[in-house]
């Protein structure tokens, strides 16, 4: 593996071997790195020729700044794990590389993408999401991009800015990758005591409980329902649980059995912000 700290070099590198006509497919990261990411640096090598992963922490996608002092840091170990998968080139920028002094900051038009869910619960993280992503595909320029489905609402923001900035980059949405006990990897669960993993797993029991109990009709009390199952668990507080249509976001009331829709949680455990989603029209 090659690691890159600059974004001349980065360039460089990709340029000569583009030369040769392979594809490459970029994976975005913040380390302390799980098998979430490893899953899909995996989607990338069976998909293309050339996997660059990233490891950034974007202060700019951080609505509290003590959550971004505690973001976890684990690079030694995220380079042992990226060499073990075989991944071809690092990309590990540093603050001033991503934001020059000169930096442009752009307003991103999301609409209701931008100000639903996590949008309305981390005002002004869909733009720093968006900022950052956007600079990376600049410098990557990558055939393909592979984000996780765990990051539900981010994907459809992606997809969105893809469709926006018209760069030739396809997008591939990765299945969210669970620890035996249901709970989606993530980061953040290092800051979990084992106990609280285990109080957490009541997230994705949570909305595998609405997916079992749907049906067409009304959909409030469900939600409700479900809140109540993460509060007994122990959750401090839940954001939001709903029950939304799967490409806009937009909270479903009256579900007519047909409309592909999903179901999306975000709640804190001590202290810990938790959020995961699960598809109830589809696998
Ligand atoms: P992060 O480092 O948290 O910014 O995540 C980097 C990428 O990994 C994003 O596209 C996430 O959606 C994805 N990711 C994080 N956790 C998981 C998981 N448990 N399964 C699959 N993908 C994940």
């Amino acid at each position: 593996m090659i690691l890159f700290k600059t974004i001349n070099e980065l360039k460089k590198y990709i340029t000569a071997k583009r030369l040769s006509g392979i594809s490459v497919g970029f994976v975005p990261t913040m380390g302390a790195l799980h098998s979430g990411h490893l899953s899909l640096l995996r989607a990338s090598k069976t998909t293309t020729e050339l996997t660059i992963c990233s490891i950034f922490v974007n202060p700019a996608q951080f609505n509290d700044p003590s959550d971004y002092q505690q973001y976890p840091v684990t690079i030694e170990q995220d380079i042992r794990l990226l060499e073990s998968e075989n991944c071809d080139v690092l990309f590990l920028p540093s603050v001033p590389e991503i934001y020059p002094a000169d930096f442009q900051k752009k307003q991103y038009k999301l609409g209701a993408l931008e100000t639903s869910l996590e949008g309305e619960f981390r005002p002004g993280h869909f733009q720093g999401v968006c900022q950052v992503v956007d600079r990376l595909l600049s410098i990557v320029e990558p055939d393909w991009l592979f984000l996780g489905r765990k990051d539900y609402q981010q994907c459809m923001v992606i997809t969105e800015l893809i469709r926006q900035t018209g760069i030739h980059t396809r997008l591939q949405i990765v299945p969210t990758m669970r620890e035996a006990s249901g709970l989606a990897m993530s980061s953040r669960n290092l800051r979990l005591t084992a106990q609280d993993r285990e109080k957490a797993t009541a997230i994705y029991r949570s909305l595998q409980w609405i997916k079992t109990t749907i049906r067409p009709g009304t959909t409030l009390a469900l939600s409700e329902a479900a809140e109540k199952i993460l509060l007994e668990a122990g959750f401090d507080k839940v954001d939001y649980i709903s029950i939304a249509d799967a490409q806009s976001l937009e909270p479903i009331e009256n579900w007519d059995g047909q409309l592909p829709i999903v179901a999306l949680a975000a709640g804190f455990l001590s202290g810990v912000r938790l959020i995961d989603n699960i598809s109830l029209t589809g696998e």
